[in-house]
């Protein structure tokens, strides 16, 4: 912090915070300058939602082989403070797709008995065409619009811990496919938004990069890789033996570092979310969390 003062023939001067309140001669006429009492902080905002959000440093513990992905948050002590769940709906993705297999096949057969009587019949050659075309490459279509159709979306679930009876937080996929992204809306228990998380696949290339919108649709923070060669280095080697795994800085919307979410060295599978760059809470503590877990599960590193 430094304190800017100005004399009264125009001249300003940038001063350390140890002369606040003083009286200094201006170096440019002599004249006596009073430097001003810096500006307070901005006050730290309240967190909204369960005081459980109302923290800086979020520990993150994946639990392996688990048929859905879980984690524990814990505080700096270790202490568990919530519980996050993605389900993955294995089998259930397993019958959305033979379902879809199943709806492409009964397409094969009806379109064939179709072109078999057409053509027996012996009617127009354009009518044939399209029959045969639809036959083969509708069938395909029905194959993956009946499998994603019966696929389900990959909500997160925030819990207040492992007994899974206080929801405190969801993470709500908004579309089942998206070609050029993927994006969520997080919403309180009442099931009122409180925002938006966006991820464009384009990114992915060089750096990859989260958004997250307030509910009016204003960019509150980004979350991007630390650095671009990295980035590059890591789509070539991969986490090349965990020291290039992915680090993720959260910025506010001038660009300004408000946060990071690490991998923690000395343990293993344990992700930081560390916002103490962000004292006066600028962030939605709930946002950051959901931000970090959509970086753990959502990528794959
Ligand atoms: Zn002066």
């Amino acid at each position: 912090m430094s304190i800017n003062a100005v004399c009264a023939c125009g001249a300003a001067y940038n001063l350390k915070d140890e002369y606040a309140g003083t009286t200094l001669a201006c170096a440019k006429c002599g004249a006596p300058v009073a430097v001003p009492q810096p500006p307070p902080p901005p006050p730290v905002r309240p967190q909204a939602g369960d005081p459980a959000f109302a923290r800086d440093l979020f520990l993150l513990n994946q639990q392996h082989l688990a048929i859905r992905e879980k984690y524990t948050v814990a505080d700096e002590e270790g202490a568990p403070v919530l519980y996050v769940e993605r389900p993955r709906y294995i089998l259930l993705n397993v019958l959305a797709i033979l379902g879809g297999l199943f709806a492409g096949g009964v397409n094969l057969i009806i379109f064939g008995v179709l072109y078999g009587l057409v053509q027996m019949s012996a009617l127009d050659q354009v009518l044939l065409t399209l029959l045969a075309l639809w036959q083969k490459l509708g069938s395909l279509f029905v194959v993956v619009v009946v499998s994603m159709a019966l696929s389900k979306k990959r909500h997160v679930t925030v819990y207040r811990d492992e007994s899974r009876g206080e929801v405190l937080l969801s993470i709500l996929q908004e579309y089942k496919v998206q070609l050029l992204g993927s994006s969520f809306t997080v919403t309180d228990p009442q099931g009122v938004p409180v925002g938006r998380l966006v991820k464009k696949y384009l990114h992915n290339i060089f750096r990859k990069r989260w958004y997250c919108f307030a509910p009016g649709g204003e960019l509150l923070f980004t979350a991007r890789e630390d650095s671009v060669i990295l980035s590059i280095l890591r789509r070539f080697l991969g986490s090349f033996f965990g020291l290039l795994r992915t680090n993720f800085l959260i910025c506010g919307p001038l660009g300004n570092v408000l946060g990071e979410f690490n991998r923690r060295m000395t343990l293993l599978d344990r992700y930081v979310l560390d916002m103490t760059q962000d004292p006066t809470r600028q962030i939605d503590r709930r946002l950051a969390l959901a931000v970090g877990v959509m970086l753990d599960t959502g990528e794959k590193r």
